[in-house]
């Protein structure tokens, strides 16, 4: 700690004109990417008739990630009731990026600048007193200047065609490929309306989900099939995973047999692939408190990219801690790009960090620099102004070192907040019939 101070100190001195202009640029370049409107690459945000619905208090925006970090401090419900039970845990937790993003939220939306027992019940009420109509304009476009998100609603069972003012469609064909008992393609075969007497009848079951999703306004396919299995997908011929389905359609097996698994997510690819569908692949670290952290590691993914080289794949949440093999992919591969979403509030330093050396070394339409993650409007908001920040600061520093004109550090903000998502995720156009 003291020869940091000493180093700083002695930098000041030696050459307070740096100090000053670095302060300059990064003010300057932070009030210009404020105000850009941003493309969010990843929400789980509620239709907004369904958020008013609820009776939301400080308990329940703190029930999005951050009760996970209470839990890993030794909270023992993961759904705190009463301060008393909230305290220790938010006083130890408050710190990291999802703490922080809590106190943004109530800091900036309603205006209360500390969250502890004495101002709860200010907090409360405010928050109760702001759900009605308009929320999502006042959040997300007045203050957050959202363009718009790619809305991931995994809790509606059916495709369901999102509020356009605000959001474009991913939808996961993750269900397909986990198919582990004979109950289970028997609802698949109800949801879809096909029947599946085997795998050619469950490829179908695939291509009909699809078709309900793209007249639902798809514009992208989402998989988390990084928090049941390995990231590797084996070209599995079809006689093989033949025999995976008759093997579950005569007993349950405790999971979905691979070669199965396998065979239908490459379908769901070649999907893809024909229908000119980037894919959204959840990388690295997985939600909650427990899960097998090395199965989502993204160079489990590479024999992917060289086969299906038309397929875009938009890696999430740059894989972390496995950032560098993100950046690595996104280097070799031009169907690979390196996606931000969640990141920042997952590791805000983290997050500068890789985006220090994703702009050294990926092409910078590659880059996707925010997704809010969230399911609760205040906290996206939240996500933003941090992602906002990191990006003025990186930017600022690499103005500072001369490797960019400010001009050209505007040029790449703008790429990294709004353009490359809207390149890659653009509102649909009305489907023919
Ligand atoms: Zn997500």
């Amino acid at each position: 700690m003291q020869r940091r101070t000493f180093f700083t100190a002695g930098l000041a001195a030696a050459c307070p004109a740096i100090l000053t202009a670095q302060a300059g640029s990064f003010k300057e370049l932070s009030r210009a990417i404020d105000a850009m409107p941003l493309v969010d690459s990843h929400e789980h945000l509620l239709p907004e008739s369904e958020r008013l619905e609820l009776k939301p208090d400080l308990f329940l925006l703190a029930s999005h990630y951050l009760n996970s970090d209470m839990v890993s401090a030794g909270m023992p419900t993961p759904t705190p009731k009463t301060w008393a039970e909230f305290e220790p845990w938010w006083q130890v937790s408050r710190f990291t990026g999802y703490g922080q993003a809590l106190s943004i939220a109530i800091r900036d939306i309603y205006g209360i600048g500390e969250i502890k027992a004495a101002t709860l019940p200010r907090i409360n009420s405010a928050i109760a007193e702001a759900n009605k109509p308009g929320l999502y304009k006042r959040i997300l476009k007045d203050r957050m200047k959202l363009d718009y998100a790619v809305l991931d609603d995994y809790w509606h069972g059916d495709p369901v065609r999102p509020d356009g003012e605000y959001f474009v469609l991913a939808r996961k064909m993750d269900w397909f490929c986990s198919a582990a008992k004979a109950a289970d393609i028997r609802r698949m075969e109800e949801v879809t309306g096909t029947s599946i007497p085997d795998v050619k009848g469950l490829k179908r079951a695939v291509e009909k989900r699809l078709d309900q999703s793209l007249d639902a306004g798809l514009v992208t396919i989402k998989s988390t099939l990084a928090y049941n299995r390995p990231l590797r997908f084996e070209v599995v011929p079809e006689a093989d995973a033949q025999r995976d389905f008759d093997l579950l359609m005569k007993e349950p097996q405790k999971q979905a047999p691979r070669r199965l698994s396998d065979h239908i997510f490459h379908h769901v690819l070649q999907l893809a692939d024909a229908h000119k569908l980037p894919v959204q692949m959840h990388t690295g670290l997985q939600a909650g408190n427990g899960n097998t952290l090395e199965n989502s590691r993204p160079t489990l993914l590479n024999n992917l990219f060289g086969l299906y080289p038309k397929v875009v794949f938009d890696l999430f949440h740059l894989g972390w801690p496995w950032m560098e093999e993100v950046a690595a992919l996104a280097k070799m591969y031009a169907n690979v790009t390196a996606d931000l979403c969640w990141v920042h509030i997952i590791t805000p330093t983290g997050a500068r960090r890789a985006l220090h050396e994703l702009i050294d070394t990926v092409p910078l339409n590659k880059i996707l620099g925010f997704g809010g993650d969230y399911r609760y409007v205040e906290l996206s908001y939240a996500h933003a102004v941090m992602a906002r920040r990191n990006v003025a600061q990186v930017l600022a520093e690499k103005v500072q070192s001369r490797e960019m004109t400010e001009a050209e550090a505007l040029n790449a903000a703008r790429l990294i907040l709004h353009d490359n998502a809207a390149r890659l995720f653009p509102r649909p156009k009305p489907r023919q019939a």
